[in-house]
């Protein structure tokens, strides 16, 4: 493992465009479940799953309704306002500011990497922080709505100040696709990519999975690099599509490749590049 944390932090130092690509595996050391994890919601109650692959039918068919099930059932995540980042969102923002890691395209919809301090962040299933219009697409903070008093006077669901379209949670439901905008700015990082750590994630859920594909895609005489850090392999390992396995938890093995960095560059300590 360290000569494989050493080789990690080698790219990265030389890389021109690192990303990060993550999953819910980041976020499990805060205390939030994963879905596909031996411990994950899924794996504990597949009928969840299934609950879960109607939502956005729901939401098509019945907004008001919709609104009314996510203010009055519990939700598969929980709080996510009681959770708070871990060692493995703090690295990744370290590398931000460090100048090396250009972009985190998140599948997660918990908003830990922007609290650990990540800056330049693609949220590709949305955020659970957030509504959006389904008409014109505008992202409304979602504090700034009283949900429960909107409920209690029968006038769900939200409508956007700006066109007058339905709300819905920017979170992307199974079924719905992903935004234009972040679909689009996501695959032109990918495709700028020559360095990806691809952290905490079981790579199944597509079109998101396709993404180390476009990193390994370069043009002739370039070259790109993928490391995986990930408590299990999956199919880029077996696929051979990531070049090589950190295999550990992330809050234990992304510190160390920036203790690492930081042990052959001391000057990055410093550095508040952006
Ligand atoms: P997944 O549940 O399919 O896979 C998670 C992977 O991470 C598993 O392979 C697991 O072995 C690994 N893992 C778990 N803990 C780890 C750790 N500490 N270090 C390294 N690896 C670890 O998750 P996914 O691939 O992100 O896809 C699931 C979908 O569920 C995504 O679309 C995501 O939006 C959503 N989701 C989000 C959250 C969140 O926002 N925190 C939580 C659960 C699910």
């Amino acid at each position: 493992m360290t000569d494989l944390i050493k080789q990690a932090a080698e790219h990265l130092i030389k890389s021109k465009y690192a990303i990060a690509l993550t999953g819910a595996g980041i976020s499990t050391e805060s205390g939030i479940p994963d879905f596909r994890g031996p411990s994950g919601i899924w794996t504990k109650d597949p009928e969840a799953e299934n609950r879960a692959y109607r939502v956005y039918a729901l939401f098509q068919k019945d907004p008001k309704r919709y609104w009314i099930d996510r203010l009055t059932m519990p939700s598969l995540l929980g709080n996510l306002d009681q959770y708070a980042p871990n060692p493995g969102h703090l690295a990744l923002a370290e590398l931000e500011k460090m100048g090396i890691l250009k972009w985190v395209i998140t599948q997660n919809i918990d908003g830990l990497h922007q609290k650990a301090g990540s800056r330049n962040v693609l949220d590709y299933h949305g955020n659970a922080f957030r509504h959006r219009c389904v008409a014109c697409g505008s992202r409304f903070e979602s504090r700034a709505f009283d949900l429960k008093k909107l409920l209690e006077e029968d006038r769900l669901p939200p409508l956007c100040s700006g066109c007058g379209g339905v709300l819905k949670s920017d979170v992307v439901h199974f079924h719905e696709p992903i935004p234009f905008d972040v679909a689009e700015q996501s695959l032109e990082e990918a495709s700028r990519c020559d360095v990806a750590l691809i952290c905490g994630t079981s790579a199944v859920v597509y079109p998101f999975a396709r993404l180390p594909q476009v990193v390994k895609q370069r043009p002739p005489g370039e070259e790109s690099i993928i490391i995986e850090v990930n408590a299990e392999p999956t199919p880029l390992t077996e696929r051979g599509i990531s070049d090589y396995l950190l295999r550990g938890k992330t809050g234990e093995v992304l510190p160390r490749i920036v203790e690492e960095i930081k042990k052959t560059q001391p000057q990055r300590s410093q550095s508040t590049q952006r």
